[in-house]
């Protein structure tokens, strides 16, 4: 080929380059993005495009649809479905958004040995956790909310929920991780390219940007402090569980609301995990599973599934990282 060919085609390309590389700056610098409160907790949609207003009624969408989700989860309100299946014993024709992370939830309480545990609703009621006053119970009144609770207390048959004892039922370690995964894929039927949704901390991504995504952890026992910065090349979920976000103390001693299905107390091995996955149910219930299991079980349990580790503090304040997750974390 002739030098002058060359050049030409040299030139063109980078023309390409320069072209590709101003429309990604484009959409790096003029995100849309909109705040609602709900899960109990302020919700944000990012939309990263060179048009991001032409997505604006797909994000109040997005906004609306989990609202409706959380309505039918809700541990709180008397008529959500989980209310309902709470005081069924039998089948229950469960809403297909709550037989899913039901069915979900159960495949990880199987994996985690019963760590992760969705009966434990008596449990929850009865330390107050979510109500004004949260106190530690007495031992007699632990063990009488834990009956029922367990591997035996629920299964799904033929598309359907059974409900095998008086358990209550509470979504509240996974569900929260399945409507930001539903806002992602109504967001991406709606031909959204780049985007993230930030539920309080609890991240699902979409798409790629110009740089690599970075995420910040937050110290578990310094609020305005970092813990580690995740460098994401890929579009993944990122879902923390933690022992300070709702926690009280008693006679010096912190209680907190994730609980350990073996004894009715809150957990002790962790002070926080986070849980790095492609979907962001799936990195709720393993974060939850993972803080309940401890650093050495946990990160065995997150190795079984692919493209997905963790970041763990135990409870002696020591960090332990996935090998895979490893050359993502930036220290500060
Ligand atoms: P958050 O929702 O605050 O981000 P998590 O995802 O870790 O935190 O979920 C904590 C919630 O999970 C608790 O408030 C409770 O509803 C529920 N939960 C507590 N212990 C367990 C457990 N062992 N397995 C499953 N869910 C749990
Ligand atoms: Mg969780």
């Amino acid at each position: 080929m002739s030098p002058w060919r060359l050049l030409v085609i040299g030139v063109l390309w980078i023309g390409v380059a320069a072209a590709f590389w101003h429309v990604v700056q484009n959409r790096e610098q003029h995100p849309l993005s909109r705040t609602r409160l709900l899960l109990g907790t302020v919700v944000e949609i990012t939309i990263y495009d060179e048009r991001p207003q032409r997505f604006a009624d797909s994000v109040d969408a997005a906004f609306q649809e989990m609202a409706r989700i959380e309505s039918l989860t809700s541990f709180h309100q008397p008529q959500s479905d989980v209310t309902r299946l709470s005081s069924t014993t039998g089948t229950f024709a469960a809403a297909p958004e709550v037989l899913e992370i039901l069915k979900q939830g159960l495949k990880i309480s199987r994996a985690s040995d019963g760590a992760f545990d969705m009966t434990l609703g008596r449990l929850k009621a009865l330390w107050g956790f979510g109500s004004p006053h949260p106190r530690r119970p007495a031992p007699e009144d632990i063990r009488e909310a834990l009956q029922g609770s367990g591997s035996e207390a629920l299964s799904i048959e033929q598309g359907r929920v059974l409900k095998h004892t008086n358990a209550r039922i509470d979504l509240g370690g996974i569900a929260k991780g399945y409507i930001i995964d539903r806002a992602a894929a109504l967001l991406q039927r709606a031909g959204v390219r780049c985007a993230a949704i930030n539920a309080g901390g609890d991240l699902r991504l979409i798409g790629r940007r110009a740089v690599p995504w970075r995420i910040a952890i937050r110290h578990p026992r310094h609020s305005d402090a970092l813990l580690a910065t995740l460098v994401l090349a890929e579009p993944l979920a990122v879902v923390t569980s933690g022992d300070y976000e709702r926690f009280f103390e008693q006679g010096g001693v912190r209680y907190h609301h994730l609980f350990d299905p073996a004894t009715g107390m809150p957990a002790n091995r962790c002070r926080s995990v986070t849980v790095v996955s492609p979907e962001a149910a799936l990195a709720d219930a393993l974060a939850t599973a993972v803080f309940v299991m401890g650093p050495d079980a946990g990160l065995a349990l997150l190795e079984r599934y692919s493209r997905t580790g963790g970041l763990v503090v135990d409870a002696a304040g020591v960090v332990h990282v996935s090998r895979g997750l490893r050359s993502q974390v930036v220290w500060p």
